[in-house]
C-alpha cells in the first residue's frame, strides 16, 4: 500500500503524468520553424505579440554587410522569451543610400520597400497579432518609412504597431559603455554585431583613417559616401573590438528595448487600446 501511495505521488510530480498536459512555451518563438497546428494554438489566445527585424545590406567598416540584418535579429532572439512573442522572418533587404555603391550592398526602391513591408505587416495583423513591433536596424529614409507604414497599418487592421531604431534609443546605453558617442560602423554597432558573431568582426582589416565624422547638417554631402564608417561626432565613436564591452553594450541594449516594449505595451493595455 505504502509502494503505491509513493507511486501516485511520484506520478503525479513527474510532468509525462499531470494532468495539466498544456506546454507553459510554444516549441519555438520563430515563425519560420513553427507548424500551423501550434501557431493555432498559441495565436492570438496567449501570444499578441511579434517580433519583425527589418535592415538592409550594406558596407559596414570592418562588420559583415549584413549587420543591420543580424542585429535586430539577434535582438529578438533575446527578447522573444522575456516578451512572450514570435518572432517573424527578417526583411533582409532594405533602403540603402549613400553606401549602395560599395560591393555586396544592395538597395530596394523606396517604393518597393513600402509596398513589401506594408503587405509583410498587414500579414502579422491578419495572422491575428495585436501587437506588431519593428525592430529596425538600418537608418536613412527607412526609419521615416517604416513609421508611416507602422501607422496606416494600425488604423486598418486596429493593431497596436511600436517601431525601434536600436541604435538611437540605444544612445544612452553607448555613453555609459564607451563613455563617447558612437557611429556607423562604429564602437556601438561593432560592439554589437562582435557579440553576435565574433568571427565575422575582422579587426585586422580596420585602420582609425577608414571612418570618416558625418558632415554637419547644410555643410557638404558626397556621394557615395567617402567612408562605411561614418562618426557621429568628430573624434569620437571608433571601434575598439572590446570582448568586454561588446558583452556589456549587448546586454545593456537588450535591456533597454525590453524596458520599452514592456512598458508601451503595458500602456496600450492599461488604455484598452483596440481590445475589442
Ligand atoms: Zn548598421
Amino acid at each position: 500500500m505504502r509502494l503505491i501511495g509513493i507511486m501516485v505521488i511520484a506520478m503525479g510530480l513527474c510532468p509525462g503524468f499531470s494532468p495539466a498536459q498544456e506546454p507553459t512555451k510554444p516549441s519555438t518563438y520563430e515563425m519560420n520553424l513553427m507548424n500551423w497546428q501550434e501557431f493555432q494554438k498559441w495565436v492570438p489566445g496567449r501570444i499578441e505579440t511579434v517580433l519583425l527585424p527589418t535592415g538592409t545590406l550594406e558596407a559596414h567598416g570592418v562588420l559583415p554587410n549584413g549587420s543591420d540584418n543580424l542585429a535586430p535579429e539577434a535582438l529578438a532572439r533575446e527578447l522573444a522569451p522575456r516578451l512572450n512573442a514570435l518572432i517573424a522572418p527578417t526583411l533582409n533587404y532594405g533602403v540603402t543610400g549613400s553606401l549602395k555603391g560599395y560591393p555586396g550592398s544592395f538597395a530596394i526602391s523606396p517604393g518597393a520597400y513600402k509596398a513589401f513591408i506594408t503587405d509583410v505587416m498587414a500579414g502579422l495583423a491578419m495572422n491575428r497579432f495585436k501587437n506588431i513591433i519593428v525592430l529596425n536596424g538600418h537608418g536613412g529614409p527607412q526609419t521615416a518609412i517604416l513609421q508611416d507604414v507602422a501607422q496606416s497599418v494600425s488604423d486598418r487592421y486596429r493593431v497596436r504597431t511600436l517601431v525601434i531604431n536600436w541604435w538611437s534609443l540605444a544612445a544612452e546605453e553607448t555613453f555609459a559603455v564607451f563613455g563617447e558617442n558612437g557611429g556607423h560602423a562604429g564602437n556601438n554597432e561593432t560592439a554589437y554585431i562582435q557579440a553576435i558573431v565574433p568571427e565575422h568582426v575582422h579587426p585586422e582589416w580596420y585602420s582609425k583613417d577608414m571612418a570618416t565624422p558625418y558632415p554637419a547638417p547644410k555643410t557638404w554631402s558626397a556621394y557615395p559616401f567617402p567612408s562605411s564608417i561614418g562618426l557621429y561626432e568628430k573624434g569620437q565613436g571608433y571601434p575598439t573590438f572590446d570582448k568586454k564591452q561588446a558583452e556589456a553594450y549587448f546586454r545593456r541594449v537588450n535591456e533597454r528595448v525590453f524596458q520599452l516594449i514592456s512598458e508601451v505595451i503595458r500602456k496600450w493595455d492599461m488604455a484598452g487600446l483596440y481590445r475589442e
